[in-house]
């Protein structure tokens, strides 16, 4: 039998995915946050993963959904998030994408995969079949309704269909802090988020002037932490 997680609402704030998930039977992950409509209330669960000593809230709620997910000996698992940057709507993996996460992305209709490095993110439990899905703010392909049908219709991928599909891969090198970039007086506007930045760009940040960067959600996110607001990635196709 096929084992399908999807996950919505990690982030309280982001209600598409809570719909799509109530819709196909899966997962609301932290209803109290979402009760609230704020992003988290004491730790942002997508950093609360995988924690030595769980004291946060969330932290704790991240051990309880842990159990979940290890137990539920899910095929795939597609976590479901949305995002203020515009034009963006990518798949999120914390590991070399591998046939499953391609088989996702063939279904979906996804062309950019961005591979973060391990973290404590809910896609880092079992990182070798999970994606998450960043779904940018107003993209008129990725509806709700298409969202269910797609999740509804996904399968598992078997041995040998595997997809050899050109997808475009960018891997997240660095985040680079929005203060950063003030303090440096680049426009913050000047960056498009998956579009390579001009030389000029990359000598005022010190990047390899030889080696392509692509911004990731650098538009409109607002981070509590104040984390990060642009990452600079490779990107190779394949
Ligand atoms: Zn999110």
């Amino acid at each position: 039998m096929k084992r399908i997680g999807v996950i919505g609402g990690v982030h309280g704030d982001e209600p598409l995915g809570v719909a799509v998930a109530r819709e196909v039977g899966g997962i609301q992950a932290n209803p109290r946050a979402m009760r609230h409509k704020v992003r988290f209330t004491e730790t942002d669960l997508n950093r609360s993963f995988l924690v030595q000593i769980p004291i946060s809230y969330e932290e704790r709620l991240a051990t309880r959904l842990e159990r979940v997910i290890r137990r539920g000996h899910y095929d795939c698992i597609v976590d479901l998030h949305t995002t203020r940057a515009h034009n963006s709507t990518c798949a999120i993996v914390t590991t070399e994408p591998n046939a499953v996460h391609r088989h996702i992305m063939h279904h979906m209709g996804l062309k950019k995969i961005v591979i973060m490095p391990p973290s404590h993110a809910l896609i880092s439990v079992k990182p070798d079949v999970s994606l998450a899905l960043e779904i940018s703010h107003g993209d008129r392909t990725y509806t709700k309704s298409y969202l269910v049908n797609r999740l509804r219709t996904l399968t598992i991928p078997s041995s040998r269909n595997t997809n050899r599909e050109t997808i475009e891969i960018y891997r997240c090198v660095q985040h680079v802090h929005k203060k950063t970039i003030q303090r440096l007086r680049i426009p913050l506007r000047s960056f498009k988020n998956f579009v390579q930045l001009s030389v000029p760009q990359k000598k005022k940040l010190g990047l390899h002037s030889d080696t392509d960067y692509y911004p990731l959600f650098t538009k409109g996110v607002t981070i509590a932490d104040g984390a990060f607001t642009l990452l600079a990635a490779e990107k190779k196709g394949s």
